[in-house]
């Protein structure tokens, strides 16, 4: 039997570079060795905008189109949608009880994402309780692997903390996960922010158009020190290099603008110039296929339904055991 993968996104908005290197290039390139299930998180994106339902229900089908853009094959994948997995809801309840909320409250990524989001002391308990509910994603299907940025690294551990203490009180159940995190751990945003995040409106998008995606790289922050092309530049941590890592295939020509660049004989308009025909090649294949399926969202319903029925059964497998090992399994 093939081992299991897990992962997915939430509908909060269009997915963007930081998710093709932090977990996009890992799912298409794993989905043969592995079953994989690739979960749109619309409860989840609920926990933080739940006042804006309009919202997470257009970007369920975006996601879903993203996702068969860069090439996750629905005849493989197991594309799903997490509000209509009742199971998922269940073991939340369960899961519950076996962490504190003192252990919740000291998820780094939590903490981080409270203070961004400016709750101050009005957290929506929902919102705190997230990583809870991400365990029971990842266990419904009993996934081995989930492929993820480094901020979801915290929320796996946390799985794998619940797995650990289920198995030793009820019973050899779960399956304890491991993340594995993509060639880039964490894409800065185009602000040089420490992190592309649809939240913070500083993304490259799968689905920008070429001229959008030039005109956002020719904006990027580079490096704030240098005013003259001929002033030595710093490399390191400079997202524009960052990117060029990323996606630009040429080691060398990436290399030959480092040198240059320290140098002081490089300027930055060359550097992003090449930078935006890097990633307008490596997008426009997603856009011809985001195209194809645009014009068929009828499709799209079809695979998200097949996806979420056959993910119901495997959740409702998960569940029976589940409720046996509690012994909650009254009525069988
Ligand atoms: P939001 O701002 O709504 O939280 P997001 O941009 O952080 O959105 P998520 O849906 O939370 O996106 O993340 C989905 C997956 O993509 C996660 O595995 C996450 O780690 C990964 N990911 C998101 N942004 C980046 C990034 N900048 N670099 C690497 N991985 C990322
Ligand atoms: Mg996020």
């Amino acid at each position: 039997m093939k081992k299991r993968i897990l992962t997915g996104d939430r509908p909060t908005g269009k997915l963007h570079l930081g998710h093709l290197v932090g977990s996009l290039q890992n799912r298409v390139n794993l989905q043969d060795e592995y079953e994989q299930f690739v979960m749109i998180a619309d409860v989840q994106a609920l926990t933080d905008n739940f006042t804006e339902p309009q919202k997470v229900r257009e970007n369920v089908r975006e996601v879903a189109l993203d996702y068969l853009a860069v090439g996750i094959d629905p005849d493989k994948t197991t594309i799903l949608i997490q509000s209509l997995i009742p199971e998922i809801a269940e073991l939340t309840v369960y899961y519950l009880n076996l962490v504190t909320l003192e252990r919740v409250l000291r998820n780094p990524t939590v903490k981080d994402e409270i203070k961004q989001k400016g709750f101050g002391k009005q957290i929506p308990a929902g919102f705190a309780v997230y990583p809870v509910s991400q365990a029971a994603d990842i266990t419904f299907c009993k996934a081995n692997l989930v492929p993820v940025g480094e901020d979801q690294v915290p929320m796996i551990e946390q799985t794998r903390e619940i797995v650990r203490k289920f198995n030793s009180l009820y019973g050899e159940v779960l399956v304890e996960p491991e993340a594995l995190v993509g060639k880039i751990k964490r894409l800065p945003g185009t602000d040089g922010g420490a992190k592309m995040s649809k939240s913070l409106g500083n993304c490259i998008y799968l689905s920008d158009p070429a001229d959008e995606v030039t005109k956002k790289v020719m904006s990027m922050y580079t490096d704030p020190k240098r005013v003259h092309p001929t002033d030595p530049g710093t490399v390191e941590g400079n997202p524009v290099f960052v990117y060029h890592d990323a996606f630009n295939p040429d080691k060398i020509e990436v290399e030959d603008f480092k040198k240059r660049y320290r140098e002081g004989k490089v300027g930055d308009v060359e550097i992003k110039k090449r930078l935006a025909e890097v990633l307008n090649e490596l997008l426009e294949p997603m856009r011809q296929r985001r195209a194809k399926y645009e014009s068929n969202l009828d499709e799209i319903d079809r695979i998200l339904r097949h996806g979420t029925d056959k993910a119901r059964e495997v959740a409702a497998e998960t569940m029976g055991e589940v409720r046996k090992a509690m012994k909650i399994d009254y009525f069988v």
